[in-house]
């Protein structure tokens, strides 16, 4: 497990970004994670999102060969539906979001959008065509404003300030020592994990992808910033193709699919409603959430979700 943050490869990784001009900002997401190389193909074709339909069609994936992860996990999100995805800590619910990004090329099935595989176009225009807002956001030290328009190449100040607004963090920007113009990250001004999760959303907003992921981390804010944060996040996933990793089953209500996954394997899905009078894990899940939420003084919410 590499899971250690390493600054050598990620300053490689910006210069590399730099110099390429490529906005890949979800390269980052993956150094929290362990690179693998993927490769494009040759002569491989740019994807070509129509509608963003997004279809898992029995992948079975595992980092290490020898121990799968995924096994056998179908589903289709129909464009512009919302995909959420819940379960256990360790069950493969990031896994899923990384085999989308091809961080890791899968052993068996296939994984398309619009009807293309995407291991068979370039990573490129993969990537171009997924926002991801990562669990935990990595800054360049930067301008806070640079660091939302790397959503889009030459956005204008005015556009970085609508996408801040919508965020919900454009107020917050403004009483900073310089604006938009104040630095942060490692050599800068700290922001805290909601407010760096909003700079994510912000750039995402931007970035305005056909097909979204989200790795909700809402749990360390207090409860008002992660109503403001989740107001936003419905507002975004409304008009596209979104699969989001839910630990908190309350973000969860109004999915048109849930996937409730454990040990790599889809153990239940469809609505809320459903998944509830099925008195399976998810209604375990639910009624335990629900308790917690009675008694929020009591435990720290749902820790062992994630
Ligand atoms: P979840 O997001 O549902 O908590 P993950 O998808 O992160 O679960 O992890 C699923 C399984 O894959 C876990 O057993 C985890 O230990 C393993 N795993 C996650 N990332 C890696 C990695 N980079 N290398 C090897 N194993 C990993
Ligand atoms: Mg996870």
């Amino acid at each position: 497990l590499s899971q250690l943050f390493r600054p050598l490869d990620l300053l490689g990784m910006v210069y590399r970004t730099i110099r390429q001009g490529v906005i890949d900002m979800e390269a980052m997401y993956k150094l929290i994670d362990t690179p693998t190389e993927v490769g494009d193909r040759p002569d491989a074709p740019a994807l070509k999102v129509k509608s963003g339909e997004v279809r898992f069609d029995h992948v079975r994936f595992g980092y290490d060969p020898d121990r799968e992860i995924l096994h056998d996990v179908s589903f289709t999100v129909p464009a512009g539906r919302t995909l959420a995805i819940v379960g256990p800590s360790g069950a493969g619910k990031s896994t899923i979001a990384r085999t989308l990004f091809r961080f890791y090329d899968i052993q068996q099935g296939r994984i398309m959008i619009d009807g293309q595989d995407i291991a068979a176009v370039t990573q490129s225009s993969l990537r171009a065509a997924i926002g991801i807002v990562p669990q935990d956001m990595v800054l360049f030290n930067d301008t806070v404003g640079y660091n939302i328009g790397y959503g889009r190449e030459g956005a204008s100040q005015a556009e970085i300030e609508a996408a801040a607004r919508a965020a919900s963090i454009h107020d917050f920007i403004m009483r900073l020592p310089q604006g938009y113009d104040t630095r942060v990250g490692e050599r800068g001004l700290k922001l805290s994990g909601g407010e760096k999760q909003r700079v994510a959303i912000a750039r995402t907003l931007l970035k305005d992808p056909p097909v979204l992921v989200l790795d909700e981390a809402t749990s360390a804010l207090d409860s008002r910033t992660e109503t403001e944060i989740q107001d936003v996040l419905r507002n975004i996933a409304r008009k596209r193709t979104t699969l989001i990793v839910a630990h908190r089953l309350s973000t969860v209500v109004d999915a048109d699919e849930i996937i409730v996954l454990d040990q790599g394997r889809v153990v239940e899905r469809g609505r809320h409603a459903d998944l509830v009078r099925a008195d399976g894990l998810y209604a375990v899940m639910w009624t335990r959430q629900a308790s917690e939420r009675e008694e929020p003084v009591s435990e720290p919410a749902l820790s062992d979700l994630r």
